[in-house]
């Protein structure tokens, strides 16, 4: 396995439209190994998610885990999940302000509006079919990563640009504030 290196805001590959795994293609070796290193890469990075576009693979797939995530503290756990090709769609038109970070947006995190409530249809690594639904942060996390399938990054998502902040003053003047929030998010909606 591997860590890869992860592109940054202003590389192309970041606003390419990704293109679907075929089954065949996606039990490949090579594809398989790629899964591994990109989990590996996500970890190592302390990601929450982590899709192929930000490692320079513009292929649909993208890892999900959430465990005591240092962070984003206040996320529920969400175990390991690989999404290949995968399909949201929207149950709600609920929304909810989720403060978001990325690893392809360094020191930077913003408010981006997020549906709470979403089925979730994708391939696991093996091309097994997933159906499950998602709410409340885990819903966020969940429309972050597949957004970058599609070319978008969460700063297009900002609406009051004003929410923009460094990673340090985020901890400094807004992190108490969101943790309220994410609380009752997550009491409403669960973990
Ligand atoms: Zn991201």
């Amino acid at each position: 396995m591997a860590i890869l290196k992860i592109a940054t805001l202003g590389h192309p590959v970041l606003r390419e439209i990704a293109r679907p795994l075929s089954r065949e293609e996606l039990s490949s070796p090579d594809t398989q190994r790629f899964i591994d290193d990109l989990i590996e890469t996500m970890i190592d990075a302390s990601g929450a998610g982590l899709a192929a576009p930000q490692v320079y693979r513009p292929v649909r797939v993208c890892a999900i885990w959430v465990k005591d995530n240092p962070r984003y503290p206040y996320k529920p756990n969400f175990p390991l999940t690989i999404l290949v090709n995968p399909e949201l769609t929207p149950l709600t038109t609920d929304t909810f302000l989720n403060y978001e970070g990325c690893l392809s947006v360094p020191n930077l995190r913003g408010e981006a509006p997020r549906v709470t409530h979403l089925r979730v249809r994708a391939w696991d690594r093996h091309g097994a079919d997933l159906d499950f639904e998602v709410k409340g942060l885990t819903a966020g996390t969940f429309q972050h990563e597949c957004d970058h399938l599609d070319g978008k990054v969460f700063v297009d998502r900002v609406v009051d640009t004003r929410s923009l902040t460094t990673w340090a003053d985020f901890e400094r003047y807004h992190l108490a504030g969101f943790a309220e929030r994410a609380r009752a998010i997550v009491a409403k909606y669960g973990a």
